[in-house]
């Protein structure tokens, strides 16, 4: 692959116009959106007028006037869009550990009960498992959880996962998209497996709302949760997202049980009543100004809609994600053989939106690496190993603002630090807070 074979690439992309939405600092090749997605242009405006003339004017009408009140349900109907739910079943609110652990306290509320209506009782289901590579944030919410409610968290490697579904797996909750690899599960068949043995699935979506095709109610999971600020371009500490299948809508526990998750909160009743649905997932009052942001990132996501010949944003997304990390790979091997190995899968079934790297030869370098290339305006990030997992220089691929020029740029400028030793500076060897 040449730079005139990326150029040619470019000008057949029918999605190429989609970055007009967003404004992207000069000189910067922008390859972490999947940690924070970049600035859409509305997103200033919007906010001006919001703070403005609905809070500065309308004041507390706007909470009725201005459409305040159901921006939980209205956007969460835009990320239904995205990850194969229907409207109704998403609202944005909370973060996405705070909506992991309403999730996961409403399966294991599940299995309980289930628990205790069974005559014979089923006392052995007391695992919740996961991978041991799974963020931390999620295993952490889980390990308290876990304490709180009598049950216990098996951690295993991705390879021993079917293996380790048995009759004593309460909850199977998973990160769809490896946020360290890039790997990615095949939801609907470890659904499929999870449920054979009686288990109720807990999906994040992270890393794959907006940047891979999801299917929830296809693949007929129970909970899912996301992010709003990565690949959904929502803004530092965007609001989250939370599904629940319809056949648990009734049911689900919310343990957090405040006024917004209320079936009348305006009637300021002593007891708690939830609301129908996935809307007693609220809990308290809304950032709204922050709502707004992430509705102007959703809306450029769905913007792809209009370019997708009728197959939807996420299809034709997903295609050009899938041509931008072939080439990074290819373009990666070919002009640093050797320097590298692929921690990402090849196998396109199997990968994220994202590639991520580990020197060959194990030595140190991989942060000082990143740091080199953010020096040069070419921003991934880093992600430290452990005894299982090498070192990690990761790249995030958004099609909405990427093009495969700025993928050989960004190839260019790997080649030039490595081959110029330019990450042994001192100044790229110093860590940073967040890298
Ligand atoms: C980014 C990410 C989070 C972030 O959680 P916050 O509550 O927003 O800090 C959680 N889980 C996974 C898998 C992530 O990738």
């Amino acid at each position: 692959m040449t730079l005139d074979d990326c150029r040619r690439l470019d000008a057949q992309d029918t999605l190429a116009p989609l970055r007009n939405q967003f404004i992207l600092p000069e000189g910067v090749i922008y390859l972490d959106g999947n940690s924070l997605g970049v600035l859409p242009k509305a997103v200033p405006e919007r906010i001006a007028a919001v703070i403005a003339q609905e809070w500065g004017e309308g004041l507390i009408r706007s909470w009725n006037s201005a459409g305040w009140f159901d921006l939980p349900q209205r956007l969460g109907d835009k990320v239904a869009r995205l990850i194969g739910a229907s409207p109704g079943e998403v609202v944005c609110t909370d973060s996405t550990s705070i909506n992991l652990y309403k999730v996961l306290f409403a399966a294991l509320s599940q299995v309980l009960q289930a628990r205790e209506a069974a005559t014979g009782g089923n006392d052995k289901r007391r695992v919740v498992l996961s991978e041991r590579s799974n963020f931390p944030t999620d295993l952490y919410i889980a390990e308290s959880l876990c304490r709180e409610r009598g049950f216990s968290l098996r951690l295993v490697d991705v390879s021993e996962l079917s293996t380790a579904l048995t009759d004593e797996v309460a909850v199977l909750m998973l990160t769809h998209v490896n946020y360290r690899t890039g790997a990615m599960h095949d939801m609907e068949a470890v659904t499929t497996a999870a449920h054979a043995v009686g288990a109720l699935t807990v999906w994040d979506l992270a890393h794959s709302a907006g940047a891979v095709p999801v299917a929830l109610n296809d693949s007929n999971a129970d909970y899912a949760i996301g992010c709003g600020y990565k690949y959904l371009n929502g803004g530092p500490g965007a609001p989250a997202f939370v599904w629940v299948h319809a056949r648990h809508a009734s049911q689900f526990q919310q343990p957090l049980s405040g006024w917004w998750g209320h079936a009348a909160p305006f009637e300021f009743t002593p007891h708690y009543r939830p609301a129908a649905g996935v809307a007693r997932y609220l809990c308290g009052t809304q950032p709204i100004i922050a709502l707004v942001a992430l509705e102007c990132g959703l809306d450029t996501v769905l913007a792809a809609d209009s370019f997708s010949g009728g197959l939807g944003s996420m299809a034709v997304l997903r295609r050009k994600s899938l041509a931008l990390t072939d080439a990074f790979i290819a373009l990666v091997e070919a002009r640093c053989p050797g320097r590298f190995s692929l921690i990402t899968p090849r196998d396109h079934l199997l990968r994220g939106s994202q590639v991520c790297l580990a020197l060959s030869d194990g030595g140190p370098g991989a942060y000082a690496i990143v740091q080199a290339l953010i020096a040069r305006g070419v921003i991934g990030d880093f992600r430290a190993g452990d005894s299982q997992m090498p070192d990690i220089l990761r790249f995030g691929f958004t099609p909405l603002y990427l093009g495969f020029e700025d993928v050989w740029n960004a190839v260019e400028h790997i080649v030039q630090v490595v081959e110029r030793e330019e990450w042994k500076r001192p100044e790229f060897n110093q860590k940073l807070a967040v890298t």
